[in-house]
């Protein structure tokens, strides 16, 4: 081991310039590391770090310089805006009202709804620098940039008048895509007010800020034949292509009893016909010949294990046929009563899978964020995917749900100008015979994307006849619009 002599070190010491250019380069090179961080943090890190609800005061505290963007439909019709009042004081205004009130949500007492979940981009500019600028020095704010979701108009507004006074909810979505055009939820309020009503409508205990499309769990009644079907299909392939059924109306088993709708007979069905006609007595039968066990797997894949994860609100739906189950409560199971709950968007994303040759994508309600002058600064990527049955299953299923709409309980939604695909559902709420409407289905029509529908109405009565007529309404403003 050696050490530098002194004197050698001394002798280096006397070059200047050589030192300062070492010094220069070190902080050169730590000058180029921090710079470079501070891009990548700018880049790629910064919006992910302050996009968290962590963070919510210091977005918040972007408004101080930022007038709020809009909220648009897909087409630029303006959901929520800011109005700047002489004073300068701004207020956030609804132009479509209570239309939107769920899906859009508010700003005042908190936020709901888009204007909770795409706050952060609300709150930036990309307006042109030089006016930045300008605004900087002449203290006016700049204009926020501006969310395009997937909605559309027509279509929400067909959804919220075909609900008409019921509650409930309907929601539709392109199944190929995943992208909602409407989200409706009654009762409803206006955004618009929300300042003076907050308190009084949080404490109804109507649940009137509850989304019912993503929120609202509900016994599913026979739109859960759908899932019935498909694991009959998986355990019993064979007996399923030769199935037959006597139905006069009522079938028992155990001492329990299980009737058709207005114990209508519906005499000799196959399984095709058995679900066209919604045959409570044909799948109480069938459903005592499925295991507990695989039903359950195959519920939880269908959104029952885990939220579904998306831009709007959701709750867990529930699927509880144990092993040891009474035949009772299989009965009940397989027609979708008992102790199943399901939620409107779940459905649709079922059904969905099923137009979609079995993949069901994430939901999606935004598009893009454009600036002030219109040009897109961000473009947001469709959503994942996931199987959730066989393209054979896939096409098994569409030809029973088209046969509900050819001679089935779906017959309403026969016409010329599209052709559609669904499942009614008459739940049972209480001894007294009220029952939710339910209609989950999709239709297509040449030259035009598929839309996929999910209908409930609380207490209405049969699918038949409000669910679906409140599904057609839809269905037609979405087909006949340009
Ligand atoms: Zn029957």
């Amino acid at each position: 081991m050696s050490f530098p002599r002194p004197g050698k070190k001394k002798e280096k010491k006397k070059d200047p310039h050589k030192e300062y250019a070492l010094v220069t380069y070190i902080f050169s090179a730590l000058f180029l590391v921090m710079i470079g961080y501070l891009l990548w943090f700018l880049i790629a890190r910064s919006d992910r770090f302050i996009n968290n609800s962590y963070n919510s005061k210091r977005i918040d505290a972007f408004a101080k310089n930022t007038l709020r963007g809009d909220i648009l439909d897909r087409e630029g019709e303006v959901l929520a805006t800011t109005e700047l009042l002489p004073d300068k004081s701004e207020v956030r205004s609804y132009p479509k009202g209570n239309r939107y009130a769920h899906v859009v949500g508010y700003i005042s007492n908190g936020k709901m709804g888009l204007e909770q979940t795409a706050n952060y981009y609300l709150l930036r500019s990309h307006a042109n620098p030089l006016l930045r600028a300008k605004n900087a020095f002449s203290d006016e704010k700049d204009p926020g940039d501006s969310l395009v979701t997937t909605l559309l108009d027509p279509v929400q507004q067909a959804s919220w008048e075909a609900l008409g006074d019921y509650r409930g909810a309907v929601i539709t979505m392109n199944p190929e895509t995943g992208e909602i055009l409407s989200c409706v939820s009654k009762p409803d309020f206006d955004p618009n007010e929300m300042e003076r009503n907050y308190e009084a409508l949080a404490a109804s205990g109507d649940g009137v800020l509850l989304n019912r499309a993503s929120q609202g769990r509900y016994a599913p009644g026979s739109t859960f034949k759908i899932l019935t079907t498909l694991e009959f299909l998986r355990e019993h392939p064979a007996k399923a292509k030769k199935y037959t059924f006597d139905c006069d109306g009522s079938f028992t088993s155990d001492g329990k009893e299980i009737h058709c709708f207005h114990n209508t007979a519906h005499g000799e069905e196959d399984l095709a016909s058995s679900f066209a006609n919604s045959c409570n007595a044909s799948y109480a039968s069938l459903g005592l010949t499925l295991k507990p066990g695989e039903f359950r797997k195959t519920a939880q894949t269908m959104f029952f294990d885990k939220p579904i994860i998306c831009s709007l609100p959701t709750e867990l739906p529930r699927f509880l046929l144990e092993e040891g189950a009474s035949d009772a409560e299989k009965m009940e199971t397989a027609i979708g009563q008992g102790k199943t709950y399901m939620t409107p968007l779940q459905l649709l994303l079922i059904v969905s899978a099923i137009e979609n040759k079995g993949m069901a994508k994430k939901p999606v309600l935004c598009r893009e964020i454009i600036n002030n002058e219109g040009r897109t600064v961000e473009r947001f990527p469709l959503g994942d995917e996931r199987r959730l049955m066989t393209e054979e299953e896939a096409a098994v299923l569409e030809s029973f749900l088209r046969g509900v709409v050819e001679e089935g309980t779906g017959r309403g939604l026969m016409n010329d100008a599209y052709e559609a695909y669904g499942k009614t559902g008459t739940a049972e709420i209480n001894s007294a015979g009220d029952c939710h409407a339910w209609f989950t289905g999709y239709a297509k029509a040449e030259g035009k994307d598929p839309i996929a529908i999910t209908v409930i109405m609380e207490g209405a009565g049969a699918g038949s006849s409000y669910a679906v007529p409140a599904a057609k309404k839809v269905l037609d403003t979405y087909f006949s619009y340009e």
